[in-house]
Parts: C-alpha cells; structure tokens; sequence
C-alpha cells in the first residue's frame, strides 16, 4: 500500500464535484486543508450554502478516499467562512456549539503570550481532577498547542468512535483534545482566522467528550477575530484572565477582559501568575515582575481576583515534562495556589447555579 500523502489525496479529491458547477472541489477553493495522522485523515472543507447540501459531497469523498485505502478513517470537517463581525452577544445563544454532557465551557485567555495560560490550565484542571470534578481541555491555541506536551500525550492519538465522532485523550483524570494530537507538533500550520474557527468549532462539536463538569477552553493569546468569533459561537460559561504583574502585561489583561464583556461573557476572575519568586535556600521573596498588579487590576475593573502563583522551578520542569500530578504530592507547597484558585471556580459555577437554578448543578463527591 501507498503511504498515503496530501498529493495523494488532493489527486483523489478531483474526482468530487462541487455544489454549484461542474468543476471539482480543489478547483473551487472548497477543498482548504488536509491533516494526516497514522490513522485518522481529516479533510476540511469550506462551505458556502447550507450545510445539508454537502452530504453528497462529503460521501463523494469517502467514497473515493475509501478506495485509495480502507483501513484509514476518514473526517470530513465543513467549516463556514464567517465574518468576524459582532453575530449574537447573547451568552445564551440559541446556535452555540455546547456538546451534550458538557454542563459548564469556562475559557482561560490572556491578552499575550508566554504568560502561563497554559500551564495554568493544565493545574488547574488537574486540581479540580482531584477533587472529583470531572474536567476537560480543549485546547484552542491552535497556533501553537501546548496541552499534548503539558499533559504529557504528546505521541498518542485520538481514535474515531463508531458514530464518527472523535476521542479525546486522557491522562490524570483530565480529557484533552487538541489540534496538536492531530497534527505534527513542528510542522507550521498557515490557516486564516475563519478557518481557525471552523477547526475550533469542530474540535467541540466532533468530539466524544462524554459527561463533563466542566470544559476549559485554552484560548490562543490575544483578543483578535479568533477569540472574539469563539467567545461569541461557544456558549461560555464564563471566562478566566492570567496575566503575569508588569504593567505591560496587565493593560493586554484588560484588553482581553473587555473583549469579555462586551460580548456579555461573565468573568470568572483574573489570576496572577509568576507573582514573586522565593528563594529555596533563604526563602527571600522577589518580585521580579512587581506584584500585586493584578489584583488592583481586578480591583479597578470590578471583577474577581482568584490568586496568584509563583515563578517555580518545579512548576516549569512538571509542566514541560508533561507530569503536572507531581506538583500535586501531599507535601508540595505549590499545590496550595492551584487548589486555591480551583477552589474560587467551583465558587464561581455554584453561584451561577443559585442565579440559573435550571442549569444542571455540579455534584461535589
Ligand atoms: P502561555 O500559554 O501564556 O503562552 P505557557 O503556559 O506556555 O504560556 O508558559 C510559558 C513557559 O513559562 C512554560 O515553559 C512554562 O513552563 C513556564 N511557566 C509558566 N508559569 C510558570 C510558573 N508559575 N513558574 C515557572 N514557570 C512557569
């Protein structure tokens, strides 16, 4: 058997007409991308009419990709082009994309990168993991995924359930789909922001999550067109701010939590990271980046501070190596501030639940 590659498979996908003329679906831009793994081919296509007149397409599809190689599953993604412009800032929409046991989508974002948003999440969920939360990653930084490397499954591969849908990967007690589990981690990937998207709502669409508490959306850093579309299409919860304490930092902070508010997504609260550094030998603490910042932060903007974390050598090599349980061991003073923080969103969700008393509540083992 030919292993197969994208010259292989755009070849093969000449065959399929489009909707609206007679010429083929690579001539007509419908075609935008192609994702091989081992296992699993996603093809991803633009759609530009209703999304029911695509089935005869995307059989077309299968039809001809299943003769080239049966033994491969294969994953027809329709994404619409959207415009970026202001739809529905409703948090209740009617058309969110919100998987069925998922009960709460809380996103973590920042207003830069290199702040620690993702390795923040990746505590946190397994924080809440630890107290029997049942907690999930999407992780939505699609320029550059971190949650396979932090989670430590980086070489494993989701596998396509029998209903089509998409499996994540789990490891200590946390589910996590990522973009990086279905492509090469080095390999660039150029898409445009409406296409982002179509990934993005796919990945919370086309997913086995199966009975979640709670989803945390890892955002990609900044307050652009991409989160803005994702906070508008994906009925949130609810949303989190990390920031680390310089000045410079926090005015991106408050960039991304007005982006927040203005499509009337509740902030959950802000946190922040890399708050000082103590000493292991003399236990001196120093603000390297300043502190406190991020609390006056909240203070000004009216909304929740959830704690802060230090700068910590053994938060950096857990999360690198992808062993985040090992922050956890009963005598690790880090622990204490992902508990802390995870303790204030369990807060935050039961307060939403005595406002929203319809909303299904979290049962706390
Ligand atoms: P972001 O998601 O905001 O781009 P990352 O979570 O990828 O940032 O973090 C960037 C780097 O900083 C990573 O190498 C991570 O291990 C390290 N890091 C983040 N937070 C801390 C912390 N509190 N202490 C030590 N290292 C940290």
């Amino acid at each position: 058997m030919k292993k197969l590659n994208e010259e292989i498979i755009i070849n093969i996908l000449k065959n399929v007409k489009d909707i609206n003329s007679n010429n083929n679906i690579v001539e007509t831009g419908t075609l935008s991308n192609i994702i091989i793994t081992e296992k699993l081919v996603s093809v991803i296509l633009i759609i530009k009419n209703e999304k029911n007149l695509y089935a005869n397409i995307v059989n077309q599809c299968k039809k001809y990709l299943n003769k080239v190689d049966d033994s491969i599953n294969y994953n027809i993604v329709l994404t619409a082009e959207q415009s970026a412009k202001k739809e529905n800032s409703n948090n209740n929409m009617k058309n969110g994309i919100k998987p069925e046991g998922v009960k709460y989508i809380i996103a973590v974002a920042s207003g830069k990168g290199g702040v620690g948003k993702s390795t923040l999440t990746t505590n946190l969920a397994v924080s809440l993991s630890k107290k029997n939360i049942k907690i999930g990653i999407l992780d939505a930084d699609i320029y550059g995924p971190s949650q396979p490397r932090m989670l430590g499954i980086k070489d494993e591969k989701p596998q396509q359930t029998e209903n089509g849908k998409i499996t994540t990967v789990d490891k200590y007690g946390v589910k996590c789909m990522s973009i990086g589990l279905l492509i090469n981690e080095d390999k660039p990937m150029i898409w445009r922001g409406p296409m982002v998207q179509g990934a993005l709502e796919q990945l919370i669409k086309d997913v086995d999550w199966g009975e979640l508490d709670i989803l945390f959306v890892d955002m990609p850093p900044g307050t652009g067109d991409v989160q803005l579309t994702m906070s508008q299409r994906v009925p949130l919860t609810g949303a989190i701010i990390v920031s680390t304490p310089q000045d410079i930092a926090l005015i991106d902070a408050r960039k991304g939590l007005n982006m927040f508010k203005k499509v009337d997504v509740p902030i959950v609260g802000i946190i922040e990271n890399m708050s000082y550094y103590e000493c292991p030998k003399c236990n001196e603490k120093t603000m390297l980046f300043g502190n406190g910042g991020a609390k006056k932060t909240a203070k000004d903007m009216g909304v929740p501070f959830l704690g802060e974390v230090p700068l910590d050598i053994e938060i950096r090599i857990n999360s690198d190596k992808g062993q985040p349980d090992h922050t956890f061991h009963e005598d690790n003073k880090i622990a204490i501030y992902f508990d802390n923080i995870s303790d204030n969103i369990i807060n935050f969700i039961q307060k939403t639940n005595e406002k929203n008393s319809n909303v299904p509540i979290i049962k706390f083992e």
